[in-house]
């Protein structure tokens, strides 16, 4: 049962030293800074909908039956004009019935000081829905443990991969399917890393911790979810790597110029850096994007789109940027697609670290009681 693979990944073109190498000594350590400057951990999300496979499931209007009684829009209006940088004196803070399920609504108001949302080049956002959005501060709502689970998340999962390459008809070979499985097989690992590495060990106590069993039960154990882990972490790495020339040029503004400055900094350190080895670009079909609004469990929601987001951006990309990694002229990113594309890569960057670290020392059943 040990984590250490050797040899290529498969339909990949570098082998797993290298990859723990580089994501260990450069990769990780950046991606933890560049996700924690303000332009990366806003994210915009539509966090409440009518979930249209299941109408029936109760858990999908989480947010309905949730304690909180945030406003509606807690992104403050004064904050997308720029002339506007009052605070109001009292932010609002979540009341949460369950604050492991659910997600903290508290805005960084210091980091949004000076926010200009109008005249973001980014953005070519389809406004038409955007009272339902909600600008979440992913700091504050790390991926972990939530207790979301038994029939409602099993089917979710169930139909994530049942329902992969629709338009093919029964028995033809559908040529996308095994790189979207492997997508999503290593999304999904990813998650229950980062389940294992941060669970609720003691609700009485409200004592978090690893889960190393259940980290070994859910990923370790089959290889091939750990291979499809650091399959989909290459497929990021390369999408990030082949828009290095859009994202090197790209402004991130978040009206913090001294964070901006910083963020641009370690996106060029990022997708120029010379120990980084780029995975191969491999076709594939959308993901299902619906399904995530049946998910009910309110951060699980907004990992899940998050992170099909982040998927989808990186297929954009590889579709949209010639070999040689100059940008397409039809390429266009919306804000939210590179804040879903980074903050994607860096959760997997972190699973590798988890199953690596954590993986190879699995306690027995004594150990654990
Ligand atoms: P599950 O993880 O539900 O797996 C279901 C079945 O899928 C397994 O029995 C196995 O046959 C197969 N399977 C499992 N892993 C893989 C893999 N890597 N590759 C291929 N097949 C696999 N819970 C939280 O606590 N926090 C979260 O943030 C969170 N986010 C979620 C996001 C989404 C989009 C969804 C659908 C669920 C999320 N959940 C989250 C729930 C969590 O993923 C599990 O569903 C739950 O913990 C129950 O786990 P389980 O043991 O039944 O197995």
């Amino acid at each position: 049962d040990t984590c250490k693979y050797t040899g290529i990944v498969e339909d990949c073109c570098c082998d797993y030293e290298s990859i723990d190498d580089v994501n260990g000594a450069v990769l990780h350590i950046l991606l933890q800074e560049l996700v924690a400057t303000p332009f990366f951990r806003y994210f915009k999300v539509k966090l409440w909908c009518d979930c249209p496979f299941w109408p029936d499931d109760g858990m999908c209007r989480l947010r309905d039956c949730s304690v909180c009684e945030c406003p509606d829009h807690e992104f403050p209006e004064s904050f997308k004009k720029p002339s506007l940088h009052i605070l109001p004196k009292d932010d609002p803070v979540c009341q949460e019935g369950k604050p492991e399920a659910t997600v903290d609504r508290t805005l960084d108001a210091k980091s949004f000081r000076g926010w200009v949302e109008i005249d973001n080049p980014w953005t070519h956002d389809d406004e038409t829905d955007n009272g339902e959005m909600t600008y979440v501060n992913l700091q504050l709502n790390p991926e972990r443990h939530t207790g979301y689970t038994g029939p409602s998340a099993r089917r979710i999962w169930d139909a994530i991969y049942s329902e992969n390459c629709p338009r093919y008809a029964f028995g033809e070979v559908c040529p996308e399917k095994k790189v979207l499985y492997k997508l999503i097989s290593g999304m999904h690992s990813s998650i229950s890393v980062h389940i294992a590495a941060d669970y609720l060990l003691d609700e009485t106590a409200n004592q978090w911790g690893p889960n190393l069993e259940l980290m070994h039960d859910r990923v370790v154990k089959h290889p091939d979810r750990v291979q499809n882990l650091y399959f989909t972490f290459l497929f990021i790495l390369r999408a990030v790597t082949k828009a290095a020339t859009y994202l090197d040029q790209a402004e991130y503004d978040s009206g913090n110029h001294a964070e901006d400055l910083k963020a641009q900094s370690l996106i060029r350190k990022l997708v120029h850096n010379p120990k980084l080895q780029a995975a191969c670009a491999l076709p594939f079909d959308e993901a299902e994007i619906a399904l995530m609004d049946c998910v009910g469990c309110e951060k699980c929601r907004l990992w899940g789109k998050l992170q099909v987001l982040g998927l989808g951006t990186a297929l954009k990309i590889l579709f949209s940027v010639n070999d040689r990694g100059n940008p397409d002229p039809h390429l266009q990113l919306q804000r939210n697609e590179v804040i879903a594309l980074i903050n994607l890569l860096n959760r997997l960057s972190e699973s590798l670290i988890y199953v690596n670290k954590m993986g190879s020392s699995v306690p027995s059943a004594k150990e654990m009681s």
